[in-house]
């Protein structure tokens, strides 16, 4: 029957077709799903590479923290809230002795207080505190660090700059004695002078020269004073210098003086490396061993000056046979304005500055000198320079 096998064709075709289209439903939705999937799962590491970034990114915060903190010479403390310390760098063990638990641990008292008036007040405190033996200045900064109370205590050691602080202080006051003695005669002689040159005209040679003498020997001071200061930021590095040269001239220039006080002077200045630094300041360092060596060796005496090579070194020697120094007072030849006998070096024409002067430029130069002395047998100083070619 031809209309039924229509029907049934056509009811086969419309199930053939929905097959077809459930079939390719199907498969497409399963490629859907595996689609949905793969987003999630790509959703899900982007989130784990982005927290995971994160998590470095604070980590390496935290390491930049206490590499700075870390590399800090002061001390830092956090408190929290509490008084509790939250956080305490390596160096406040150093310089508090310990790591405080909390506020209530922390030493000195003082330091104790600064913190919670910083905390109450909220305003920034300083303390200068001396502790341990030897004693040491420690200066703690406390700031609030947040409304919830936290202070953050920053300590530093303030030992050397507080030592500085007297050292500058004594030679301040030291200097203005120095000058005032020459100024005091020097007004004394002028004010003679304008007494006497009417009514004794035969004594005013006599004050003339006083003025004379004491007025070159405040410019001396002055000149070494100035010397000084200079040298205390650095010798300029600028020379090829021919150590051995500036021995034979500065030997040179005092050999007349020294044949007048009957000394014999001996140079033995073969050709050495070259040092690298400053002509002037080395010649000064140079004249000032010399100038004292002289001045401090009596007639009849030897000054040996001596330049070589050792080791990765320039060595300049200068010895003499002249009156000594004692063994204690070694060490401190070499700070300003310190003398064995003030009134020889007075006499001699000293400043009590010259040996300040050669440590100075000894260091500035890389190098160092050194003293050895016998009382009554004679003083020898070595001073070391680096050679510029550096073997
Ligand atoms: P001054 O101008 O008094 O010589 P210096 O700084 O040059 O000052 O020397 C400091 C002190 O060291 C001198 O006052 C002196 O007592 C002692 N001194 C320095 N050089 C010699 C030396 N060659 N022989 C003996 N004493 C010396």
């Amino acid at each position: 029957d031809p209309p039924y096998t229509a029907d049934v064709d056509a009811a086969v075709g419309a199930l053939i077709g929905a097959i077809v289209a459930g079939v390719a439903a199907f498969w497409l939705g399963r490629r859907s799903a595996a689609n949905d999937l793969a987003r999630l799962r790509e959703q899900n590491r982007r989130t784990e590479e982005a927290l995971g970034e994160r998590a470095e990114a604070s980590l390496e915060a935290r390491r930049v923290r206490d590499r700075i903190l870390g590399s800090m010479q002061d001390g830092v403390i956090l408190f929290d809230g509490d008084r509790r310390t939250a956080f305490a760098n390596e160096h406040v063990d150093e310089l508090l002795g310990a790591r405080p638990e909390s506020l209530a641990h922390v030493f000195p008292v003082a330091l104790r207080e600064a913190v919670r008036r910083a905390a109450e007040s909220r305003m920034p405190e300083v303390a200068e505190l001396e502790i341990g033996t030897p004693s040491r200045w420690l200066r703690a900064t406390a700031s609030p660090a947040g409304p919830d109370g936290s202070v953050v205590v920053v300590v530093a050691d303030v030992t050397e700059a507080r030592r500085l602080d007297v050292v500058r202080r004594d030679f301040v006051a030291n200097a203005s004695h120095e000058l005032k003695t020459p100024v005091a005669s020097i007004q004394a002689a002028a004010e003679t002078l304008l007494d006497v040159w009417q009514e004794d005209p035969e004594a005013v040679p006599r004050f003339a020269g006083q003025l004379e003498r004491e007025a070159i020997r405040l410019s001396r001071i002055v000149a070494d004073l100035l010397d000084l200061s200079r040298l205390e930021s650095g010798s300029e590095l600028d020379d090829e210098v021919h150590l051995d040269a500036i021995v034979r001239e500065e030997t040179e220039r005092f050999a007349d003086a020294a044949e007048t006080v009957g000394l014999h002077v001996h140079v033995d200045a073969p050709a050495v490396p070259i040092v690298r630094g400053s002509r002037k300041d080395l010649s000064l360092l140079v004249r000032n061993l010399l100038d004292n060596a002289i001045r401090y060796t009596k007639a009849g005496g030897t000054i040996d000056a001596a330049v070589g090579a050792e080791d990765g070194w320039v060595v300049l020697r200068v010895a003499d046979t002249g009156i000594g120094i004692p063994t204690k007072e070694l060490p401190r030849v070499f700070e300003r304005f310190y003398r064995v006998d003030r009134a020889r070096s007075r006499e001699t024409g000293g400043t009590g500055l010259g040996l300040a002067i050669v440590k100075h430029v000894s260091e500035n130069h890389g190098g160092s000198v050194r003293v050895r002395s016998e009382l009554g047998r004679g003083t020898t100083f070595d001073v070391r320079l680096p050679r510029a070619d550096g073997v």
